[in-house]
């Protein structure tokens, strides 16, 4: 199968829609809330929001995929470069197209932007092998160790202690077995940061009782000090894991903070390629991994690095949700719960429903996600609502 054409679109759409709204004025901490003029909120340190997608046209068949763009860089990583070394190839060998396109942007890839167009691309090539074979990917993958998945509410940011409680109640009700808060405070907060972090998760933890799963992201906005402690006095709230509390590149203090903290320790969203996630399982850096297909390297790459960690006894929760993050993991072992990015109760009555971008997405209900057999990744883009799109169409 010849790739006859690949197709390039940059959406300047949010690819977190609501939750995104609900949050990017929560006062969370971030990598640069120790600057005074960054503390105040989440959107204070992040970019415009957008995403690019990929279409791989081959044999009369065609694949989706996409990533966060929001610099547009990622675009330009397409446009300029991969796309050429990409036509003319056979769509059927992704692990020699993703070598190529690996090996090609060496000196500007590795990590971030690059990986991430990589991504794009990779996802669209497996949803092109599921439908030119007519089954889903995840059959493609070995077959689906389950049929349904479950699923975290992922938000709960600090936000006032009313309506934190309010929102946990709420996806209780909604079925969720487990949840995901965020720490308000940060590093430089000392110890009035170390109380106010208790509080806000004796205050969940009060909320839902003993037999609902709580994590807590702390967005990267600790340092060693600061999160040993912050281990230790968490301690009686049995914490399923700490997510991020330190920069990526920290491996030396999370080796460290592993060996200290009873809690897990979990990271990896901000991490790329089965290279870098073997430095992390080396080193024992992270109890739990988590990978993002469409930043880390794709499909091919995620079932790379899950392989790495089974080996080492380490669970794969993936980071943010999507058909491909859904479908890759549907045939994992070693996976254990996926990430749904909700939006709080509080929020839902002031923001408009968002109009999806990709039609046929796995649907989550009382905390389960459900498996489809429609080929490839199942998902079409909504080109009626996004009159953008339809070049892609
Ligand atoms: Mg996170």
């Amino acid at each position: 199968m010849k790739i006859d054409q690949v197709r390039i679109l940059r959406l300047e759409q949010s690819l977190w829609g609501p939750f995104w709204e609900a949050q990017k004025k929560a006062p969370s901490a971030s990598p640069l809330s120790r600057y005074a003029e960054y503390a105040g909120s989440l959107d204070s340190w992040w970019w415009p929001q957008a995403l690019v997608i990929v279409r791989i046209d081959a044999g009369g068949y065609h694949g989706i995929g996409w990533a966060e763009d929001g610099t547009g860089a990622a675009q330009a990583v397409l446009e300029r470069h991969f796309k050429g070394l990409l036509e003319g190839q056979d769509a059927g060998r992704i692990e020699r197209l993703w070598d190529i396109l690996y090996r090609a942007s060496i000196p500007y890839g590795r990590k971030g932007v690059a990986i991430e167009a990589l991504s794009a691309v990779d996802i669209a090539l497996w949803d092109l092998a599921g439908k030119a074979a007519g089954k889903p990917v995840h059959a493609l993958l070995g077959g689906a160790l389950r049929d349904r998945l479950p699923v975290y509410a992922s938000h709960l940011q600090p936000v006032a202690n009313d309506l934190l409680v309010e929102e946990a109640r709420a996806y209780m009700e909604e079925g969720y077995r487990a949840m995901k808060t965020r720490f308000p405070a940060h590093a430089g907060m000392g110890a009035a940061g170390i109380r106010r972090n208790v509080e806000h998760i004796a205050l969940l933890r009060e909320t839902i009782g003993a037999g609902v799963d709580l994590m807590a992201d702390a967005y990267m906005g600790w340092d060693l000090r600061f999160a040993r402690r912050m281990t230790k006095e968490l301690e009686p709230f049995d914490l399923g894991w700490i997510e991020e509390p330190l920069l990526p590149d920290e491996l030396d203090a999370y080796v460290a903070l592993c060996r200290h903290s009873r809690i897990p320790i979990s990271h990896g969203e901000n991490e790329f390629t089965p290279y870098g996630f073997h430095q992390i399982l080396q080193a024992r850096a992270a109890h739990v991994l988590q990978p993002d297909v469409h930043r880390a390297g794709g499909i091919t790459a995620v079932r790379k690095i899950a392989a790495l960690a089974e080996a080492a006894g380490v669970e794969v929760i993936p980071h943010a949700f999507s058909a491909p993050t859904v479908q890759v993991m549907a045939a994992l072992p070693n996976f254990r719960i996926l990430e749904y990015l909700t939006v709080p109760v509080w929020a839902r009555k002031n923001l408009e429903e968002m109009v999806p971008v990709f039609l046929g997405e796995p649907r989550v209900e009382h905390g389960e996600v459900g498996l489809n057999d429609r080929p490839g990744l199942g998902i079409e883009l909504n080109a009626d609502a996004y009159p953008e799109l339809k070049p892609l169409c």
